[in-house]
């Protein structure tokens, strides 16, 4: 570090949990660019003070997450589309103090699906478990794959209603389905995809369908990354399906900020082993 060093962070409440400073400062070394990025506990009632540090200190780049994705919005200058089409940001690019709002968080999901599970989407019928913030970043980009058809599926079902809903001009076939109709559901699409916590670390033994309901050869993906292998993934191997896990998102939304913020690609796979190691070092 010296006085040209470039400051970037993530901020979020919690945040110490987060292993975006090892990944992206491992970015920075990777590339021998002269940047720091550190995690910043911003509590709701300080988020405008936060932005206000932003401006005046020059931070260049900031990764956003819970709670803060919405309420991050009217406090920017601009939101790009995809942001737009989400309704929330995960990256903020600073340029000369005009700041700028993106998601990148499902255009990553579908970057690590395509390279890790199922090249080609277009066409694909794909059902979604789940409801919540992660998943309408997702439905925005796999809607830009020219998917055939998407089903969600979620225990509070009007807000899986309600996505649809928002989402219907970009997927004219998208549907809304209750838990009843999941078994069925889950023989009739070739990718499941599972956006909902259960299964997350602590609760390893929770899983959101009944393994047998699966047929093989279908996708079976999973957002959550801790563990890397979810009980849902784990299950569904046995059963012959080929299986996407969560850590691909994580690596590649970071991916696409490192990119918006510097303009060079980024150093994907070392990022990725930095990440892993800290995961298993656990
Ligand atoms: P969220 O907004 O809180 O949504 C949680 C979803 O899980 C909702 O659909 C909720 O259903 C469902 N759910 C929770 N407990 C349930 C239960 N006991 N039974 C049935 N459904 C249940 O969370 P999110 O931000 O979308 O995140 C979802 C998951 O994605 C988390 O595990 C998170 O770690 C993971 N994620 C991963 C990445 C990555 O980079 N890999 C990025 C973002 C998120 P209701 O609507 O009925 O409450």
């Amino acid at each position: 570090m010296d006085s040209h060093t470039v400051l970037y962070g993530v901020i979020g409440d919690p945040i110490r949990h987060s292993k975006s400073p090892i990944m992206m400062n491992r970015a920075f070394r990777e590339t021998g660019i002269n940047g720091i990025y550190t995690a910043f506990h911003i509590t709701g009632d300080r988020l405008g003070d936060f932005v206000a540090g932003v401006r005046a200190m020059g931070i260049r780049g900031v990764n956003v997450t819970i709670p803060h994705k919405l309420e991050i919005m009217p406090l920017l200058d601009e939101i790009d589309e995809s942001a737009q089409a989400i309704g929330a940001v995960n990256t903020i690019v600073n340029t000369d103090g005009h700041l700028t709002g993106y998601n990148t968080d499902g255009l990553g999901y579908v970057r690590s699906l395509k390279e890790e599970a199922k090249s080609d989407l277009a066409g694909a019928n794909v059902l979604i478990i789940g409801a919540g913030g992660a998943t309408r970043g997702i439905l925005y980009a796999l809607a830009r794959e020219g998917v055939g058809s998407i089903t969600i599926s979620n225990r509070t079902v009007a807000r899986a209603e309600e996505l649809a809903d928002a989402f219907r001009a970009l997927v004219p076939s998208i549907r809304a389905i209750g838990q009843e109709e999941l078994q069925e559901a889950c023989g009739l699409h070739d990718i499941i995809i599972n956006t909902t916590s259960l299964g997350m670390y602590p609760n390893v033994e929770a899983t959101p369908i009944d393994s047998a309901w699966l047929k093989p050869d279908t996708v079976a993906s999973d957002l959550i990354y801790n563990p890397l292998t979810t009980r849902f993934l784990a299950e569904a191997e046995e059963r012959g399906c080929r299986i996407h896990g969560g850590l691909g998102m994580f690596i590649y939304q970071g991916a696409y900020a490192f990119e918006y913020w510097t303009g060079r690609p980024a150093p994907v796979a070392a990022m990725r082993e930095t990440v892993l190691e800290a995961l298993l070092a656990k």
